[in-house]
């Protein structure tokens, strides 16, 4: 595969009702349709709707891509959204949506139900029960390998021939408490790593490399005239999610060394993150 004309050679061109301006995206956000499995279903809708939503790519479950908007036209996919202080994602990103019946809820021991109120076997889809703080409880599917092996595959196209893009992101880390997609069950850090040849701790490796702290205690940031950025993940990526002004008080989750750094995990505006110890002080209460 690959870019030329901002089109995906070789896969179907099924042009959206509603694209805007032009743009050189930078960030691509990653979605789940939420909607009904049925190949072409999701497209169909994303092409055409009177939602004015749209996207660039759709990967079905067998692995199937779409494109409905070229690369370098905005297409309307992630609304409300923030990245690294910047609003308006859409201006400054590409949108993959990923075939997939989003949050679901119980309907029986062996059923789930969807949103539209369709059951779906809990065993065929190999449908788990999770809760994280991003997506809340639920219900979710976990995404065949041939779906996730066509994301891996088209995002390594794009970020080979597009050269404005720097990194992969969710719908719900753009629009944090907004919306869940992708679900939970989604490798995101295993397709980072193998697309951006970076490796993110993810939370599993975060807690297994780090300790406790009994809770009440504090420590201080010492950054006189900074901020200090608060990461999802002990790492230098492009994880930051807030920035914490000097001489902040902060209650220490977890302490750590990770790649040779100390790192401390910390609670801070209602989310749980990690600082360079180097930038604190202990504080006494
Ligand atoms: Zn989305």
């Amino acid at each position: 595969m690959r870019i030329e004309n901002h089109r995906l050679m070789g896969v179907p061109f099924q042009e959206a009702q509603w694209m805007g301006g032009e743009i050189a995206p930078e960030i691509v956000v990653l979605h789940d349709t939420a909607s009904r499995l049925a190949p072409g279903a999701a497209a169909s809708y994303l092409a055409r709707n009177d939602a004015k939503v749209s996207v660039h790519f759709v990967v079905e479950r067998d692995g199937q891509i779409t494109q409905q908007v070229p690369a370098n036209r905005a297409a309307w996919h992630a609304g409300k959204s923030t990245w690294q202080g910047r609003s308006g994602c859409n201006d400054f990103s590409l949108g993959i949506e990923m075939v997939n019946a989003g949050q679901m809820t119980w309907a029986s021991e062996t059923m789930a139900r969807a949103w539209w109120g369709e059951l779906l076997s809990i065993s065929l889809f190999g449908i788990e029960l999770i809760e994280t703080s991003q997506h809340g409880h639920g219900l979710w599917m976990p995404y065949p390998e041939p779906q996730i092996g066509a994301v891996v595959s088209l995002l390594e196209v794009l970020f080979r021939d597009i050269p404005t893009l720097t990194d992969i992101t969710t719908h719900w880390y753009v629009s944090p408490g907004r919306k869940v997609d992708p679900n939970p069950l989604f490798p995101l850090d295993h397709v980072r790593a193998r697309v951006l040849g970076r490796d993110d701790p993810t939370d599993a490796t975060a807690d297994a490399g780090s300790i406790a702290i009994r809770p009440g205690r504090f420590v201080q940031t010492d950054t006189p005239g900074d901020t200090l950025n608060l990461r999802r993940w002990p790492s230098f990526n492009p994880n930051v999610i807030a920035a914490i002004p000097d001489a902040t008080l902060l209650p220490l989750l977890r302490q750590g060394v990770f790649a040779g750094r100390d790192w401390l995990c910390v609670e801070y505006g209602g989310q749980q993150g990690w600082v360079l110890a180097a930038y604190t002080a202990d504080f006494t209460v």
